[in-house]
């Protein structure tokens, strides 16, 4: 078996993740958001998978990664594309069927003069990163009417701060924007304004990070990993207390110890930040990271389980030991940061 880092992808716990949020909002639709390429995922595999349990609408970034999951997914579902297109892409995006969320006047005013698609509306209701103000529905409404928009949604700033009163703040902005449009479906949360309450779930639900096994779910929701990102041990060995471990000798070893060497760096997307932080398991065993995170290689503290620490053992460094955001925190960011970082040379399998 090949001694390549791997993230081994369950697809079943994928589809499960989003059923759970659509049990969460059962009178919203549940889509699913599967921009850079199903956050590191796969866009391709998670998406059918998640077609073949019921999800009829799909997000992405840029007009590329629509043209792609369209070729995947065939005609059938939605496919939004978030960031919204220049007048040189609109015929693309007819031609494949593919739903442009207009967030600009400028997009507007391409888009009403563009061959017919169809057309979603993004306001900003206090991120001020995309999206229409609402002041254009006193200036514009009927030029916005006259688009039939098939959706119009705002994003969510503090989703993840329960008590945040921009969540209040900007669910009364949208509250207004879609009594503006009373025939057009509305949509607000992604994964964490799911956890906000009923009033956030309007008629679309937006989920991302939480299909793929982040954020922290409330008590009584089970979100489970969506990978397994395991790497190969290639030596252990014993070293005494006083030794260094790795570049720049960041760590002292305060005892003998038992190390193993891990085939994984930063160039498969373990972040350096992770360095003297990170926690790998052994079989279930937590073996902490010791020193710098180098290239292609990492230093693991195996002394806790020194009768599993064999040279082709695998170690897990995100999973159902190593929760995604567990690890992310430990490396000073977020499981979006984590899942996202996964690099090319990571093997993925689906299971
Ligand atoms: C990325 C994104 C989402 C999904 O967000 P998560 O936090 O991953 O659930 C939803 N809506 C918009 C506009 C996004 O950009």
């Amino acid at each position: 078996m090949s001694q390549l880092p791997r993230a081994t992808i369950h697809l079943s716990n994928i589809v499960a993740n989003w059923r759970a949020l659509d049990g969460l909002h059962p009178g919203a639709t549940t889509s699913a958001v599967v921009k850079a390429d199903g956050y590191g995922l796969g866009a391709g595999p998670v998406s059918r998978a998640l077609m073949r349990a019921g999800c009829s609408s799909f997000f992405v970034a840029y007009l590329e990664e629509g043209l792609a999951l369209r070729k995947t997914l065939g005609l059938g579902p939605r496919i939004f594309i978030l960031n919204g297109p220049t007048r040189k892409e609109m015929s693309a995006y007819v031609t494949a069927g593919l739903t442009a969320v207009l967030s600009s006047p400028d997009h507007v005013k391409a888009w009403a003069n563009a061959p017919k698609g169809t057309a979603a509306l993004h306001f900003d209701t206090g991120m001020n990163r995309l999206g229409l103000k609402p002041s254009v529905l006193q200036t514009a409404l009927p030029a916005l009417h006259k688009l039939q928009p098939v959706l119009v949604m705002s994003h969510l700033a503090c989703a993840d701060e329960k008590a945040n009163p921009m969540n209040a703040a900007q669910r009364k902005a949208f509250d207004d924007i879609s009594a503006a449009f009373p025939d057009t479906p509305a949509s607000l949360a992604n994964s964490d304004g799911c956890y906000l309450g009923k009033a956030f779930g309007y008629d679309l639900i937006r989920p991302g990070l939480a299909l793929y096994g982040g954020t922290h779910p409330p008590k009584g929701l089970r979100i489970n990993a969506g990978l397994t990102l395991d790497a190969a041990i290639l030596s252990v060995f014993d070293a005494e207390m006083g030794e260094k471990v790795g570049y720049g000798a960041t760590h002292t070893l305060a005892q003998d110890t038992v190390l193993a060497t891990v085939g994984i760096g930063y160039a498969d997307g373990l972040l350096r930040g992770g360095a003297n932080a990170l926690i790998a398991y052994l079989d279930g065993i937590a073996c902490p990271v010791l020193g710098r995170i180098s290239m292609d290689l990492v230093t693991i503290d195996v002394s806790k389980a020194q009768d599993k620490a064999k040279a082709g053992a695998r170690v897990e460094f995100i999973g159902e030991h190593a929760k995604l955001e567990d690890q992310a925190a430990r490396a000073g960011t977020l499981g979006y940061e984590l899942l996202t970082g996964l690099s090319n040379r990571v093997e993925r399998v689906y299971a």
